[in-house]
Formats: C-alpha cells, structure tokens, sequence
C-alpha cells in the first residue's frame, strides 16, 4: 500500500502571463475525502485541468500510484482510475439521462462494436447508479430538463460508471440547493465509505470542514497550507489569503 495516491511536484502552468498554477507540489492519500480550497483565481480548476489531462502542463509532474501520468491524454488518466466532474456541470442537454449515462463509458470506443451482453451489462449498471444518485425516475428525461442539483447528480452517476478510484469534484455543490447538497456529501461520504479517494474543490465551507479529512489551501497557484480542517481554519496564512489582512 503506498501512502501516497496522487503527486504533484512544482507543476506549472501559465496563460500569457497570468501564473495559473505556479510550481505546486502536492500529495493526497488514498483513502482520504481531501478538500482543495483556496480564492477565486487561486488555480484550483487548472489544477485539477493539468491533473486530468485536459491540460498539458508548462512543466513539473503527475504521479498517480507510482505512474507517471504527466500529459496524457484525459482518457488514459481515466483508465487510470481517475475521474472528475467539472466546475460548470457537463452533461448532453439534449440527450436522455439514460443516454448520458451510456456515453461516459462508451467515448472512446465505437458504439457499434459493443457486444449486446456489455450493452445491457452497461444499462443495468447505468440504471443502479441513477438509483443510488436518487434521480432513476428520470432516466426517459432530457438532461435539460433536469435542475441543476439533478444535472450535477447525473454528473456524478456518469462519473461513477467508469468506477473510478479516485474521484475529482469541482464544486459539487456550486449551484445546488441546501437538500441536494446534502444529498451530494452523504453520497460522497458513502462512496468514501467505499474505499474511494476524494479530492473536492468547493466553496461552501460548511460542507469542507463537515466532509473532508485533510485541506490543502491554495493561493496563487500553489499550496500555502494543509492539514485537517480545524487546523487550516486557525492558520493566519489562510485568513490572509483569504482577506488579503
Ligand atoms: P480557480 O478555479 O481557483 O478559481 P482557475 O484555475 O480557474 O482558478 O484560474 C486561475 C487563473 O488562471 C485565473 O487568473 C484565471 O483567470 C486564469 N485562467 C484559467 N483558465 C484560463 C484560460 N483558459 N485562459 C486564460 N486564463 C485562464
Ligand atoms: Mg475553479
């Protein structure tokens, strides 16, 4: 067993000259709901862009139980085990819930070579995490239909059919209304319960300080402290960053 899950070291990565995350050196454990916090602009997003793939960082590394995944592509680093949702819910609005379901395991392949035993085995299995989400009574709907907090459920169902390992949230509840937040950490507390690694982005401090085991506040593109949450909300360096006192 390793003690470390997913490793950073002085990752960097600038648009023009704006420093969005600047030679941050990070590890999570496994095991762990970790939350990231930090300012708007701090680079959380472009953090968790370069960890996933869907940005190449300037420099620095990505290790992910002892692999290298620096600048691969979002799909290998997903077969890696890790998955995420985004800061502005992704899901078809014009697609049934079902269908967005079937496409987060089927990109990447071509639909019409799946056998029709992995069809159905991906439409079972698609329709037990819609229960588990609580959203089964609206698989025949369109996503757009659906409320935010519903799409960010469907998001995360989708998230879940590649079984990932590890879980990257970007403001799972941004948006959302006080019930379904609710409903998104007990849901994220069960998976935990799992065995599954989080690592969350979120703003709602209530929810951080309730849910996670260790936080990690950025500023300025990398990290200016951790440790659990009681102990980051007494640090004068997160006070500052946060107010600029
Ligand atoms: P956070 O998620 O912590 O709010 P971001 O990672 O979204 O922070 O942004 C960090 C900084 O990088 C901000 O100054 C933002 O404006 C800038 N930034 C992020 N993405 C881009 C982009 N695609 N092009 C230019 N600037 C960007
Ligand atoms: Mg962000």
């Amino acid at each position: 067993m390793t003690t470390t899950t997913l490793e950073t070291v002085e990752l960097t990565k600038s648009f023009g000259g704006v420093h969005a995350v600047d030679g941050a050196s990070v590890s999570f454990r496994p095991g762990r709901i970790n939350a990231l916090i930090g300012p708007n602009g701090s680079g959380k997003t472009t953090f968790f862009n370069c960890v996933t793939g869907m940005i190449k960082p300037d420099s620095g590394s990505v290790t992910y139980r002892g692999h290298d995944i620096t600048g691969k592509a979002p799909h290998r680093i997903a077969r890696a085990g890790i998955g995420r949702s985004f800061q502005l819910c992704r899901v078809f609005p014009r697609m049934t819930v079902l269908e967005n379901m079937l496409v987060s395991v089927r990109s990447g392949s071509l639909v019409g070579r799946l056998a029709p035993a992995r069809q159905r085995g991906d439409i079972a299995r698609a329709r037990e995490l819609l229960a588990r989400v609580g959203i089964d009574h609206l698989e025949r709907a369109e996503a757009r239909d659906l409320s935010y907090g519903q799409q960010k459920l469907l998001e995360l169902a989708g998230v879940l059919m590649t079984d990932p390992e590890t879980i990257m949230l970007d403001e799972p509840a941004g948006g959302v209304n006080p019930a379904l937040i609710d409903r998104i950490g007990g849901l994220v507390r069960s998976l935990n319960g799992e065995g599954r690694t989080f690592i969350v982005v979120e703003h709602n401090m209530d929810m951080v300080m309730s849910l996670s085991d260790h936080v990690v506040v950025f500023d300025r593109g990398r990290p200016i402290a951790e440790g659990t949450p009681a102990e980051v909300q007494e640090d004068p360096r997160v006070l500052e960053a946060y107010l600029g006192v």
